[in-house]
């Protein structure tokens, strides 16, 4: 039985990336509740000595300018912030100068807002098309964390822009395929947080669902602690992990 349990934790990940997405839909009231709850559980990891969880926002233009005091509380906190794109629309749609727009106006937003130029993406829906992936390289992105590749087979893997991985479920993010569309099922949707094997844990959330559920939330958290893993921001698993997800594509 002990040995289960040793070979059991030599299976968990070593690194866990809890990322949100924040959009208008998400006003500043559970946003502002995800904050506190991240906010109490690193008072309290600090008082004990324990390293604190660092997480990724990725934030729509619009977002940004109708909630700069949001922007700057998560400044504050420590948190990095990234690009979802301005308004949220699906790229698929959209031609190349309108997604440039799209990117280019979100990073002026959050400018505006008082945030250093992003280097993390991800778009809206989680769906990285190959004229996108062309554009973050170009535009000095360091990082991508769509969920949804469709850049690899026309982009290939002769870039540099980092493809942060995404934990899936049938191949869509945990969140949307468990929680937001087909299961509406919070529970399962933690369980699999707790529950994966593949080296990295790597959320969405969205703070409208989240901020309902932030004691299970927490308990995650406390759960994955257990197991002796960092909770780190979307950049910073690209500096740790050295190139060894670099390439869009190249998963
Ligand atoms: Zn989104």
């Amino acid at each position: 039985m002990s040995l289960f349990f040793f070979l059991f934790s030599l299976e968990r990940p070593r690194y866990v990336l809890l990322s949100f997405d924040v959009e208008p839909v998400d006003g500043d009231g559970s946003v502002s509740l995800v904050l506190a709850s991240l906010e109490r559980m690193n008072a309290k990891r600090s008082a004990a000595g324990v390293g604190a969880v660092n997480v990724t926002f990725f934030v729509t233009g619009e977002y940004a300018l109708k909630n700069r005091d949001v922007l700057a509380r998560m400044r504050a906190d420590g948190f990095e912030i990234a690009c979802h794109s301005f308004s949220h629309p699906l790229f698929l749609k959209r031609n190349v100068s309108q997604k440039r727009d799209e990117i280019f106006r979100c990073e002026r937003a959050l400018v505006i807002a008082g945030v250093p130029k992003p280097v993390g993406f991800r778009a809206p829906y989680t769906i990285l098309d190959f004229e996108t992936a062309g554009l973050l390289e170009r535009n000095g992105f360091v990082y991508d964390a769509s969920a949804l590749d469709y850049s690899a087979f026309l982009y290939g893997v002769f870039n540099d822009t980092v493809e942060v991985p995404v934990s899936t479920f049938l191949g869509l993010p945990l969140e949307d395929v468990v929680w937001a569309y087909y299961l509406h099922s919070p529970s399962l949707f933690f369980w699999l947080i707790d529950h994966q094997y593949d080296g990295v844990v790597s959320v969405i959330f969205h703070p409208h669902h989240v901020s309902g559920y932030l004691s299970r939330f927490e308990g995650s958290v406390a759960y994955l602690s257990e197991r002796n893993v960092s909770f780190i921001s979307n950049y910073y698993f690209t500096e740790v992990t050295d190139g060894a997800f670099k390439g869009i594509g190249a998963r």
